[in-house]
């Protein structure tokens, strides 16, 4: 199946890899990926990628390596495309003066990773990098940053979703929190074990307070609720959430356009480059489009179906968690539904994400 980009007509989102650079090297991640495969900055005309987006009627969000090593492209497009779009941009928070503030400003939505807790956090991703990270969350809000700030955090063995969703909800900085499960980005570990005794039990009594809170009248912004609650309420939904494939497309510093933002060297994700004018999309099949949770699921990742990282059984372990997830959350959509109809909650308030914001919906 091909999608003509001449005729397109609904909005997609065009993630930008701005370098393959990262100046961190988290624990999950690895850091800075190979240059042959990812340059340091684009190797491209401008004027193509602004071209393509135009004629995509494209949101845009930036990416990386880490997006702020390559500011000189973000301004770039930003100024060539101007208002009318939503920007997005997932940064590790840690290069806040390399954009001037202008720029920041003009983000819908700002995703910094963080995993929680400080200790937690700076495990994974290095020492004093939580202070750094809630630092320049503090410097957006006093300068007046009222966007959609997300927390982004990566869940692995250290930790608890309970404890690390409610810190980082506490600090009263983020509007929403997001979270992805380690699952193949490292090597196979015991996830199973934990989500049984740590995870999904965290996640249950977070769908408590979830619901408690709701009874007051406040929606905590936990984004993989909200993202399976908004399938049940409005009936939208989309394989994979995240839209790679589909409706969300990359384009790498060489100028190839792939499905997945981390596919960068699977074959199957190659879907054109910025010199074509027609872009393949890529499809998620069976087992998912058979699964009694696809239409909250979607199939769940793109790049997970299609690589099995960690083999048929490490696929049907996070299916099960999945699953699992999903289930506890639908198990409050009743409560839901009535909150909304006593007018203790206000069914617009949990339409999220509102546009393709890049939060995956499903951990
Ligand atoms: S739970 Fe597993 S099988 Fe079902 S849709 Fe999701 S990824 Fe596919
Ligand atoms: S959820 Fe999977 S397919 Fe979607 S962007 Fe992330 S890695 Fe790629």
């Amino acid at each position: 199946m091909s999608l003509i980009v001449e005729n397109a007509v609904k909005m997609t989102l065009i993630i930008i890899t701005t370098t393959g650079l990262c100046n961190l090297n988290c624990s999950y991640c690895g850091g800075s990926l190979p240059p042959s495969i990812v340059p340091i900055k684009e190797t491209y005309d401008l004027q193509l990628l602004i071209d393509f987006i135009r004629k995509m009627r494209a949101d845009v969000a930036f990416y990386g390596g880490e997006p702020l090593i390559n500011s000189n492209l973000i301004m770039r497009v930003m100024d060539e495309l101007g208002e009318g779009r939503h920007y997005i941009i997932q940064t590790n928070g840690t290069l806040f003066e390399n954009l001037p503030l202008d720029y920041w400003l003009m983000f819908d939505t700002i995703l910094l990773s963080i995993d929680g807790r400080e200790y937690v956090n700076d495990h994974y991703r290095g020492k004093g990098n939580y202070k750094t990270v809630l630092r320049t969350a503090k410097l957006l809000r006093s300068a007046g940053y009222d966007g959609d700030l997300i927390a982004r955090m990566t869940l692995w063995y250290l930790s608890d979703v309970y404890l690390d969703v409610t810190h980082l909800l506490n600090l009263g900085i983020f509007d929403h929190v997001h979270w992805q499960l380690n699952v193949i980005w490292t090597d196979r570990w015991n996830f199973i074990k934990w989500a049984k005794d740590s995870y999904l039990p965290g996640i249950r009594r977070l769908i408590s307070l979830w619901i408690r809170e709701m009874e007051g009248g406040r929606i905590l912004g936990i984004v993989p609720f909200l993202g399976v609650m908004k399938v049940a309420l409005f009936g939208e939904w989309r394989s994979p959430p995240c839209g790679a494939g589909k409706d969300t497309f990359t384009v790498l510093p060489n100028g190839k356009i792939i499905a997945c933002p981390i596919a960068i060297d699977s074959q199957w994700a190659y879907v054109g480059s910025l010199m074509e004018h027609e872009i393949r999309k890529v499809e998620i099949g069976e087992p998912c489009t058979s699964c009694e949770y696809f239409r909250y699921c979607g199939g769940r990742c793109l790049y997970a179906y299609k690589e099995r990282l960690w083999g048929e059984e490490g696929f049907k372990e996070v299916c099960y968690v999945t699953k699992e997830t999903i289930k506890s959350i639908l198990d409050v959509e009743g409560e839901v539904r009535k909150l909304i109809e006593e007018g203790r909650v206000d069914k617009e308030g949990l339409y999220y994400p509102p546009y393709d914001n890049t939060t995956e919906v499903i951990p």
